[in-house]
């Protein structure tokens, strides 16, 4: 799609690239392109799959999600569900969370492909299949290896995920935290499935009991015109010297209620990387965005994050050209006092109580889940 519509640029003409086309990465060029779009056209952007291209995601959009969309002039028209009521099921207990529109639940195959169409026509360089492999410094600037060519760049962005290569390539020290999460897709059965009908979530925190750091989600989607329910599980493992606990067999019990009899080899996995506070973020030109850094421990919603990690990097990127000084020594100063920084460090306190049973489940959900204005 995308290698089609753009102008051909030779290599050397850039000055910044953002690996990852995912929300982060299309995120940051957005950001970019609003703030100082002349920047913005000495951008590329490399993704290494080509759309539309999968990712495995409940789907929910929610948060102040809308508020970045709007601030950058976005409209999207996409098939989706809006929910406004989430169910927290705790043992017995039942605790509805009400908010007009709280979730828009989309296919991320779409979401992702409609944001880079859209920075596409504003006049974002976007190479499909090319995948980043290395980096070195070199006098003053990175260069960067690809499966298609060489760049001399100014400043490299990796917004490519929880695996991120270039956040590997960094040879950073910090903790890996990542939580484990298992995923299936099934067509809504209105005997056992009410989220579609009822436009809702269920968030299941029963399996805390039995040491999940974590809990089970059923929600409502569109798929192929057809109304389907996601069904997923995460275990953050926040406290990881407890004992781990049989994700797959917790899983199976809460598919057999709902009559599910898909596969295990089936069920599908990503991880979800979650950071600390002290994390080293950056080298000298280079910045990582979205969740290559990482996203809240205690829901693990991370679309919303990964928007406005879009408005860090980019306000870092234009800091740092700006001031002809790219060491980025600042980044994480930048982030912990960004929305980003302010809300991870209170999710992730709400976590540390959450998952060492000093929270109320419902008290948890309510803190991370009610959100103002931004
Ligand atoms: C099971 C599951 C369910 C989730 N549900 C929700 C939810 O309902 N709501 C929510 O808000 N969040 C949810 N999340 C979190 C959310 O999916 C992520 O936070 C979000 O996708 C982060 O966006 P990103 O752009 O940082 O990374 P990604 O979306 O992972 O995008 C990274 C991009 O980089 C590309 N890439 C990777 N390596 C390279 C390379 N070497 N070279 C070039 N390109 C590369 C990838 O192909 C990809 O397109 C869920 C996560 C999981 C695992």
């Amino acid at each position: 799609m995308a290698e089609k519509e753009s102008k051909q640029h030779s290599n050397n003409d850039y000055e910044i690239m953002i690996v990852g086309g995912g929300p982060a990465g299309i995120s940051t060029w957005l950001h970019l392109y609003k703030y100082n779009p002349e920047l913005a056209s000495k951008c590329v952007l490399i993704e290494k799959e080509k759309y539309p291209r999968d990712k495995l995601c409940g789907g929910g959009v929610g948060a102040w999600s809308p508020y970045v969309l709007k601030h950058l002039g976005i409209d999207l028209k996409l098939p989706c569900v809006s929910v406004s009521d989430i169910e927290f099921i705790f043992q017995k207990d039942v605790f509805t969370l009400h908010q007009p529109n709280m979730f828009m639940m989309i296919q991320r195959t779409d979401f992702d492909h409609e944001l880079a169409k859209i920075a596409i026509k504003r006049g974002l360089q976007l190479y499909e299949n090319e995948e980043f492999h290395d980096f070195t410094n070199q006098n003053d600037c990175v260069k960067v290896k690809t499966n298609k060519r060489n760049y001399t760049l100014k400043i490299l962005v990796g917004a490519d995920g929880s695996l991120s290569r270039v956040r590997r390539k960094m040879n950073l020290s910090n903790m890996n935290h990542l939580a484990q999460t298992l995923e299936i897709y099934a067509p809504a059965d209105t005997k056992y499935d009410q989220e579609y009908d009822k436009r809702k979530i269920t968030v299941d925190m029963t399996p805390q009991t039995k040491g999940l750091q974590g809990y089970v989600w059923h929600v409502p989607c569109i798929k192929d015109n057809k109304p389907y329910i996601g069904h997923g599980l995460a275990d953050f493992r926040v406290y990881q010297e407890k004992p781990k606990v049989n994700l797959k067999e917790i899983f199976s019990k809460e598919l057999q209620q709902r009559n599910i009899t898909i596969e295990q080899k089936l069920w599908r996995s990503h991880p979800i990387r979650w950071p600390q506070k002290d994390d080293v973020i950056s080298k000298p030109h280079v910045i990582l965005a979205g969740d290559a850094v990482g996203i809240e421990p205690a829901f693990g919603g991370g679309i919303h994050f990964a928007l406005s990690y879009g408005d860090l990097a980019a306000q870092a990127i234009i800091n740092a050209v700006t001031q002809k000084d790219y060491s980025f020594t600042d980044y994480n100063q930048r982030m912990q006092s960004h929305l980003v920084g302010k809300f991870l460090a209170k999710c992730t306190y709400v976590a540390s109580q959450l998952y060492d049973n000093r929270m109320d489940p419902f008290e948890a959900a309510r803190e991370v889940f009610t959100i103002k204005k931004v």
